[in-house]
């Protein structure tokens, strides 16, 4: 029984990500929101493409305004996105508008506040510092460079910087295909009326909207009954078919559980069997040599969750091909409820996590935490975690709450 941490670290070696020559794919621009980026993105302009004018005032020669007033000759107007056609002679300047490109021969830009306009002549009220209110070409970004770096999840303020730069085609990694489905003999849509003793299968919608909200595709494989033959030819569909799989329920070691022995049977190796963890102490993960990823996860809706939220996101955070830290994010918070742990287990407790004046405070969904409780999980923004041997923490403590954020 690996501590969750260290178990996190195993799976995370074992997770092969997209690779970009292989896994990418073009998309236009109105395409790529929340797709992750496959290939560094550069661009063929400078940022800004040429000097220009950030204020509306008057494009002058710094030279001609050094002792003020001064009462300078107008030429032309530039207003912006008309290129300008004249170049400033001394004692000349421009009416210039923000944007605009700067005239030839000017290097500074007064503003209109400081000036008073004569007709077809400007008197300059103070001397302006040299090089004021000019946006020099390619003082933000110069062509040819990173724009944005390959990994990151594409976002509107990305999608923005991506059109100013004309990039309008750009590769992405495809979706990873998860392959989900759910055992066990007493499973039924929520569609089929319950006879005694059926339950809801709820972990096949659970974990396709878990999946979906991470941007990969869920490939939903249905309700399998707990016998051998059928788990081994849905299992081996899945391998075939997905990246990663993630089945739930038959993973304990109850007399009906036989996904690890039919993991074995088709060849897969079994890294790990069991978290430390409370919920989710059965885990099954195993690689197989085409390099699918499977996890096997435990039944109770609560387990399944806190399992994928603790161990399959990060995998799932790799294997995208997303950049950086995989692992989940946790805050410290002031937990406004008892908190108790569980002896040699590290405990999840799930609840509200919420920003108040500025602070994180936790608040313990009401009702059971037992695993076989889904009901209180609604809304769940995160994971209190009670470590392992930690007597029980009382209201008003800070504790560390893992932020469930998809
Ligand atoms: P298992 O891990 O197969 O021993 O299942 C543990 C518990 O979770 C049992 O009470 C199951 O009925 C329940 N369970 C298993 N799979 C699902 C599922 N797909 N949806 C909802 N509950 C489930
Ligand atoms: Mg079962």
């Amino acid at each position: 029984m690996l501590p969750p941490s260290q178990a996190e670290s195993l799976i995370l070696k074992l997770v092969r990500p997209l690779n970009p020559q292989q896994d990418g794919q073009e998309v236009g621009l109105h395409e790529a929101l929340g797709r992750i980026l496959a290939c560094s993105a550069a661009s063929s302009l400078d940022f800004p493409h040429w000097d220009n004018s950030a204020m509306d005032g008057y494009a002058v020669r710094y030279q001609d305004v050094q002792s003020c007033p001064v009462t300078l000759d107008i030429g032309e107007t530039i207003p912006a996105g008309n290129p300008p056609q004249q170049t400033l002679r001394p004692g000349q300047c421009a009416r210039i508008f923000t944007g605009a490109m700067l005239p030839p021969g000017a290097d500074t830009i007064v503003i209109q506040e400081n000036t008073h306009r004569e007709g077809d002549r400007v008197r300059i009220l103070a001397v302006p510092q040299g090089g004021d209110y000019v946006r020099r070409r390619g003082s933000f970004y110069q062509r040819g460079n990173p724009l944005l770096a390959a990994g990151i999840r594409l976002q509107a303020p990305d999608l923005a910087v991506l059109a100013a730069a004309q990039c309008h085609q750009l590769t992405v990694y495809r979706r990873p295909r998860v392959a989900i489905f759910s055992t066990g003999d007493e499973l039924v849509p929520p569609e089929q009326p319950l006879q005694p003793g059926q339950i809801v299968d709820s972990n096949q919608y659970a974990l396709a909207a878990f999946v979906a909200e991470r941007g990969a595709m869920p490939l939903k494989l249905g309700i399998v009954p707990d016998r051998p033959e059928a788990l081994k030819s849905t299992i081996s569909e899945a391998i075939q078919s997905a990246d990663l799989v993630l089945s739930t329920g038959g993973v304990s070691v109850g007399d009906y559980d036989y996904v690890e022995s039919v993991l074995s049977e088709l060849g897969g190796q079994i890294h790990l069997s069991s978290v430390a963890i409370r919920p989710g102490k059965p885990l099954s993960v195993a690689t197989f040599g085409n390099g699918c990823l499977y996890f096997g996860i435990p039944g109770n809706p609560v387990s399944a969750l806190v399992s994928c939220w603790r161990f399959v996101a990060p995998a799932l955070a790799k294997l995208s091909g997303l950049a950086g830290n995989w692992s989940p994010k946790f805050a410290i918070a002031k937990t406004n409820d008892l908190l108790r742990g569980s002896g040699d287990r590290e405990v999840y407790l799930w609840g509200q996590l919420q920003l108040v004046a500025g602070n994180y405070e936790f608040n313990l969904a009401p009702g059971s935490h037992s695993s076989g409780n889904m009901v209180n999980l609604a809304q769940t923004t995160g994971l209190a975690v009670v470590p392992a041997g930690q007597g029980p923490i009382p209201a008003g403590s800070p504790v560390q709450v893992m932020v469930i954020a998809a």
